[in-house]
């Protein structure tokens, strides 16, 4: 993790916050690479979310939500880490990730003292709304988005005549106040969230939580993650929601070990049964085309997060691979001095999928002189409006390519000599580092060809 962390700082994908005053827990702050990639893992989702279906819809709430909202969801009463703290080194645990032995000797896993008896502490940021600090202003950051999608549930039925089945889709901040905070970006205090909540009639519940499961582990392989690095977990009745019939997390395989990415949830009529209750509205589903038959609808939960969707990215991507002779043989790459290679010359590279890297094309001169990089500048100035492009006319054309290898950007465009005579530009391909030579006229539909026909090759 500290090769991801230290690679994700230097080529700006993500920075710690506040960093000069000595950084804040719990928050992190997105460079321009990392904000790229960021937008990109939201955009795979809401188009295969949202555009790849036809009854189901966007919505983007307000993180500020109505306090009565989060005693209906159960979050005021249950939201809560068991906590406890050691008497001498100070270091502070969730009760349940330490070792059982240790709890009950109350004994601490770092130091060996003490430990204080265990208390309930609720994870919900609570701030004031207004110039009053008394109980009437409190208000909650959301520590969940979902609650804003069953909260206009009939409001979206209303505006846009959706029939059951149906789905609302939304990616948003979310807001937890976590006890421990390490392993980077994975467990943060203030993060987002990309979920997507499916109102079915009751008893088809299960078939559509199966159906909803194929649905997300299919979406991982579409995106190329290495898919023996994915596995799920099914909660058991100790480790089930009050509110869920069944639930699974797909796990990914961080270099800390297997851990949650996205959870699927049968949550069944509890929320809006729950909301009707505290809201005193009617929330019942009225089927026009049964009788107007009523209902509480069933809810099928699909939450990823999306920053931690990032860090499994990145860690997937991740690839340091030894660049033999033979591998460079006929190119100008090798060495970081761009001239002979040597056996052990390594590259890192992000392998991430041409629809997620930050940047698709990078538009490299050979050399800025003999009017290479006017040249150059061109092509991208015409690739802008189809890519998001680079382009780095400085040093040798080896360490150039190794740049662009550890951005993750799956094509280069070099621009030499021959271009100015025949028209013709290098097209390098990241994974493979193999080259080709492209008219010009005809880069924008070859990428675009590539990057449908991509597939992982390591
Ligand atoms: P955990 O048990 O790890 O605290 P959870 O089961 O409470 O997580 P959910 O409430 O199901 O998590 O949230 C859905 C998704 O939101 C998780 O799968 C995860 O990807 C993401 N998520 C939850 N909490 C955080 C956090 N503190 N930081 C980053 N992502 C988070």
């Amino acid at each position: 993790m500290e090769k991801i962390t230290s690679l994700a700082k230097r080529r700006g994908f993500v920075y710690q916050s506040s960093e000069i005053y000595g950084g804040q827990n719990g928050a992190w702050d997105y460079g321009p690479l990392g904000v790229e990639l960021k937008n990109r893992i939201a955009g795979a989702w809401w188009k295969e979310m949202t555009r790849l279906h036809d009854n189901i819809v966007g919505l983007d709430a307000a993180i500020l939500m109505h306090p009565r909202t989060w005693e209906a969801s159960g979050h005021v009463e249950n939201f809560t880490d068991p906590l406890v703290d050691c008497k001498k080194c100070k270091s502070r645990f969730r009760a349940d990730q330490i070792p059982q032995e240790n709890l009950a000797a109350k004994k601490c896993p770092d130091c060996g003292g003490e430990l204080t008896d265990t208390r309930k502490f609720n994870l919900m940021f609570k701030t004031h709304i207004g110039p009053a600090e008394d109980t009437a202003s409190i208000i909650y950051l959301r520590p969940e988005t979902a609650q804003g999608i069953y909260v206009n549930y009939k409001n979206i039925i209303q505006s846009n005549r959706m029939k059951i089945p149906f789905g609302i889709a939304q990616i948003g901040k979310a807001f937890r106040n976590e006890i421990v905070t390490k392993n980077f970006i994975f467990r943060t205090c203030e993060f987002e969230q990309m979920e997507m909540q499916y109102f079915v009639k009751p008893g088809t519940d299960e078939e559509w939580f199966a159906e909803w499961r194929k649905q997300r582990w299919a979406y991982y392989e579409k995106l190329g993650i290495k898919m023996d690095h994915l596995r799920w977990h099914q909660h058991g009745p100790d480790e089930l929601a009050h509110y869920a019939k069944d639930a699974y997390d797909i796990e990914y395989l961080f270099p800390m070990g297997w851990r949650e990415l996205e959870g699927v949830h049968n949550r069944t009529d509890y929320d809006l049964g729950r909301h009707t209750q505290f809201s005193g509205k009617d929330l019942q589903y009225i089927d026009q085309d049964n009788n107007n038959e009523r209902y509480i609808p069933f809810i099928i939960e699909t939450s990823a997060g999306l920053t931690r969707n990032l860090l499994m990215i990145f860690c997937d991507a991740y690839d340091e691979e030894l660049v033999t002779p033979d591998k460079n043989s006929g190119s100008s790459e090798g060495t970081s001095s761009g001239t002979a290679s040597s056996s052990d010359d390594w590259r890192t590279v992000l392998r991430f999928h041409p629809d997620l890297a930050p940047v698709t094309v990078a538009i490299l001169p050979l050399m800025k002189k003999d009017g290479l990089a006017e040249l150059a500048q061109d092509i991208r100035a015409e690739l802008k409006e189809d890519y998001a492009t680079d382009y780095d006319q400085s040093g040798a054309i080896g360490r150039r390519y190794r740049r662009q290898d550890e951005a993750g950007t799956p094509f280069c465009v070099t621009v030499d000599y021959q271009s100015k005579e025949d028209g013709t530009v290098t097209l390098r391909f990241r994974d493979s580092m193999e080259q080709v030579r492209v008219p010009k006229a005809e880069l924008s539909a070859r990428i675009r060809q590539e990057i449908k026909a991509y597939k992982r090759i390591k």
